[in-house]
């Protein structure tokens, strides 16, 4: 028989199943990497599928195009299968190292008064 699943917004996934337990088997595994729906930082339905391949490895993530949050799969070894770790903040190199140098220069300022 034959399942359909929309991925996305714009993409529909049809497969042909044999019985109930196939069918359950595709929706649990699609449900896993296609639920994602809403942005876990600012609840944001804009969302993006991606997939980068940085020195031959794949990495699968879906991202809020409003905040940049990243939502990251990671994959069971032995079969490949994609499996939910969550979302994450940006990563923002530039902005981090800012505060960073505006702590040392506090903590130098409080140094010298103490002094
Ligand atoms: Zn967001």
């Amino acid at each position: 028989m034959e399942l359909s699943f929309d991925a996305t917004s714009k993409c529909r996934l049809t497969v042909d199943v044999s019985d109930v337990k196939q069918a359950f088997e595709f929706l649990a595994y699609a449900e896993t990497v296609f639920g994602v729906d809403q942005c876990g930082n600012c609840s944001s339905s804009n969302l993006k599928l991606d997939h980068r391949q940085p020195q031959g490895y794949d990495y699968y993530s879906v991202v809020c195009k409003d905040c940049r949050h990243e939502f990251k799969f990671g994959q069971v070894k032995e079969s490949g299968q994609l499996f939910q770790k969550g979302w994450e903040p940006p990563y923002e190199s530039d902005g981090d190292s800012t505060q960073s140098s505006d702590d040392e220069r506090e903590t130098a300022q409080t140094a010298s008064s103490t002094f």
